[in-house]
């Protein structure tokens, strides 16, 4: 019989994640089926302790299941337990679900991969953003060997909450400030919804980055934004979000199927053409 595996989230048809996953069940031959799933919150608890029972070998988990999916999970890896949300769910054959999250790990490999001499000890980060996001991205920087992550956030409070978990490493500033530290940073990352279709687009001032600084949007539709393309102007190493969803699904696919998967260039053409 094949195996089962999913996504679940509230709407769940813009979802990239079964392209992805299919991509991959394809390419390696696995015996598998990776299908959307638009579950609401309502629903969620009940399909949660349903999908093991039939054949679901594990989801990924998107809006708005992220945080309050771990309270139905029997074993949380420790940077979900971190971050406080996950992405991905493994079920094992008695029932049993297992919280992980690979956002933060794909956001790393994402710019290993685009920059290999990347080492996020070389200088301070600046993350702009305090949403969900922001939590894996910060957690990944400080794992990966950073020694000041600078957090700007439109609401502070939401920067000075991921301050205390995160400890002193992490140093807020206000969101008046943010063209002023530019300079310091030497990674700089969009973890907030601008630039979005939909959304203002994040307007900086450009001239005071650094030239040799790397700088990466999480957002990725539309794929090049304003903010990437400003700071591609400028001379940064500007890496897009299209990556980091890649990465994180990758790692998602070793933990269900025991295989990692190549993030390839004909993936990622697929994806653009969606
Ligand atoms: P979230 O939890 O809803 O957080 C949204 C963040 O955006 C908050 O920091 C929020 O600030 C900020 N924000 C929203 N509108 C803003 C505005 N007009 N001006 C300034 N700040 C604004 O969302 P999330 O899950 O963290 O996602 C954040 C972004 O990352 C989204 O664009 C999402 O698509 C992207 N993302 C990409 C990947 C990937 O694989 N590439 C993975 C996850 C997320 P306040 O706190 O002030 O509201």
């Amino acid at each position: 019989m094949s195996i089962l595996a999913g996504v679940l989230g509230f709407p769940v048809r813009h979802s990239k994640s079964p392209l992805l996953h299919n991509y991959w069940i394809e390419k390696y031959s696995v015996n598998a089926y990776y299908v959307p799933l638009e579950v609401s919150r309502l629903d969620f608890p009940e399909v949660i302790n349903t999908l093991p029972k039939m054949g679901f070998r594990g989801a990924n988990v998107t809006i708005p299941h992220k945080e309050s999916a771990l309270e139905y999970c029997h074993g949380v890896s420790d940077r979900s337990a971190l971050i406080g949300a996950t992405n991905t769910l493994k079920f094992s054959s008695d029932g049993a679900i297992f919280a992980d999250n690979t956002d933060g790990y794909g956001f790393a490999q994402n710019i290993k991969h685009c920059v290999p001499s990347w080492k996020a000890s070389a200088g301070p980060a600046l993350v702009i953003g305090a949403g969900g996001a922001s939590r894996a991205i910060i957690h990944a920087l400080l794992e990966e060997g950073a020694m000041e992550v600078m957090l700007v956030n439109r609401t502070k409070d939401r920067a000075e909450f991921l301050r205390k978990e995160f400890g002193a490493k992490v140093v807020v500033y206000d969101w008046i400030e943010l063209d002023s530290i530019l300079s310091e940073a030497l990674t700089i990352i969009n973890a907030t919804s601008r630039g979005m279709r939909g959304y203002p687009d994040l307007e900086l001032k450009v001239e005071n980055l650094r030239r040799d600084a790397i700088v990466n949007d999480l957002v990725y539709t539309p794929i090049h934004t304003k903010f990437l393309r400003d700071a591609a102007k400028r001379g940064c190493r500007a890496v897009d979000g299209l990556g980091m969803l890649m990465h994180q699904a990758a790692a998602a696919f070793e933990i269900w199927f025991g295989i990692l998967p190549e993030v390839d260039g004909e993936l990622r053409r697929n994806l653009l053409r969606k």
